[in-house]
């Protein structure tokens, strides 16, 4: 067979013209879904007939274009929900449709962000230098787009045990070291994982009691610090969080911080999605200290809306953050010039190698919106949840589990009797069944709650409304003997 020239088989359509119509017709059923995101349910249990659609032998010879298209387009209405006004569920981001069209040129470009001089690069560079001045960190600071907060939390506390331990960790393991770190006890599960991961061990993360505004206790955490430290044990770590997930209260980071110094311990903050509220001026004060820290992690898929998945990691010590991770072996070595100039790399403030361009839909995001614009969403989704606090109070069937600090609202169904946790629980479980809404549970001093979080720029007054109503409506079948839908 002769291969050469124009005969040679690629992966390229053979006739552009019939592929520029196959995409388009794809771009359309993407942007209806988005369109008409608001109407019909929520969410909508995956089919017996989509699983069977995924689930068939290894394709040697392809199925061609249109059954591929055909299968994704049958896909599309079977998302989590977060699109859709009425997703109150877990903390998710609601994206835009503007996201499609950067990802779909990013999607074009097929650019690696491991590093190397290329345009991508300086989009991401961009990014971190808007995100340094969200939140007040100094020009030096270093940063990194990753997938969300739990890799941004690795990265972080990686770059704060090397802080403590010295480099030589990397080679050598943490071996007899001890460290421990200090949160709240409403910390995110995902700080116990970074303690796993970095071989600290989850339990070396200390559960600080809260206060009752829901922030760590500055005593306790004094006391349990110097109780380590009486140990043999040696405190290297304080989080703070800043937007708990289960009731989004926010510790006191200026008086963190303090502590942090007066201890000489690494001060970082989860701030997944609460640390946005930086953009609104109501907000900003609670929190204060957050640009004092040593590392912050943050998510942009959250209350910044960008499509999944976007979080970012800001580090003080730009050297810290290169020590933790810079290891380029011989055939990475970078450049004055050429493609391999643009030093340090992405990879040296990172564990991955090849990195998708997540930095050109976040960038896209703050460029179109702005910051205002994305702040005024923030502030409208807080006064949603205090609207919905207020109507929980004035309902005798309702009662609210916990103050409405930010922007989610714990509250349950009072019921007439019987385990009220089970009774919410189903009621959670019947309004995602039926496609109304899609709240999630937590657990709120050992009673179950019905939590409604709101980060979602689609959400109404109405849409919250609608809610309540459902939620009674639902109770009050289930407690009349009502069968599951
Ligand atoms: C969502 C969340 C995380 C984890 O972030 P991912 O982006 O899901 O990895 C951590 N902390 C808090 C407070 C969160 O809400």
């Amino acid at each position: 067979m002769d291969e050469r020239d124009e005969t040679i088989e690629t992966l390229d359509p053979k006739d552009w013209t019939a592929f520029r119509a196959r995409a388009h017709a794809m771009l359309d059923a993407a942007l209806d879904r988005m369109q008409n995101g608001s109407d019909g349910p929520v969410w909508r249990d995956p089919t017996a007939e989509l699983k069977a659609a995924f689930d068939v032998a290894l394709p040697v010879d392809g199925l061609g274009p249109e059954a591929v298209d055909r299968q994704i387009s049958e896909l599309l209405p079977f998302g989590v929900g977060n699109t859709h006004p009425r997703f109150f569920g877990w903390v998710h981001g609601s994206g835009t449709p503007s996201q499609v069209v950067a990802e779909m040129a990013a999607s074009a470009m097929n650019a690696n962000l491991g590093g190397r001089e290329h345009g991508a690069i300086h989009v991401e560079k961009q990014v971190i230098r808007w995100c340094r001045e969200i939140f007040g960190f100094p020009a030096e600071a270093s940063g990194l787009i990753v997938s969300g907060t739990s890799m941004a939390t690795i990265v972080a506390l990686k770059a704060a045990r090397e802080a403590r331990l010295g480099v030589s960790v990397r080679k050598a393991g943490v071996g007899e070291a001890r460290l421990t770190g200090y949160a709240s006890a409403l910390v995110h599960g995902c700080a116990d994982r970074a303690f796993d991961m970095l071989g600290l061990g989850s339990e070396a993360l200390r559960r600080v009691p809260v206060d009752d505004t829901g922030a760590m206790d500055l005593a306790a955490l004094r006391e349990a610090i110097a109780r380590d430290r009486a140990a043999g044990l040696t405190p290297f770590a304080l989080i703070g969080t800043a937007g708990s997930v289960d009731l989004g209260t926010i510790d006191d980071l200026d008086a963190l911080a303090d502590i942090a110094a007066e201890e000489d311990l690494w001060f970082h903050v989860d701030g997944a999605f609460g640390a946005l509220g930086v953009l609104v001026e109501a907000l900003r004060p609670r929190l204060n200290g957050i640009e004092r820290a040593d590392s912050l992690a943050f998510d942009f898929h959250k209350w910044l809306h960008v499509t999944y998945d976007a979080g970012c990691v800001l580090i003080r010590s730009e050297e810290a953050h290169r020590q933790a991770f810079s290891d380029r072996p011989r055939y990475l070595k970078g450049a004055e010039r050429g493609l391999a100039a643009g030093n340090p790399w992405p990879v040296d403030y990172g564990p991955e190698l090849s990195r998708t361009f997540r930095a050109l839909k976040v960038w896209a995001q703050l460029a179109e919106h702005g910051t205002a614009r994305l702040g005024r969403m923030i502030a409208r989704n807080c006064h949603q949840a205090a609207y919905l606090g207020r109507l929980v109070e004035a309902d005798a069937a309702l009662e609210l589990l916990a103050p409405v600090r930010l922007n989610i609202c714990c509250f349950r169904y009072r019921g007439q009797g019987g385990d009220p946790d089970a009774l919410n629980d189903e009621i959670v479980i019947r309004l995602q069944e039926l496609g109304i809404a899609a709240p999630s549970t937590t657990t709120v001093e050992g009673r179950k709650a019905i939590r409604v979080n709101i980060t979602n720029h689609r959400t109404r007054l109405s849409d919250l409304d609608l809610l309540v109503e459902a939620v009674k409506r639902i109770g009050a079948e289930i407690e009349a003997g009502g069968k599951r839908p």
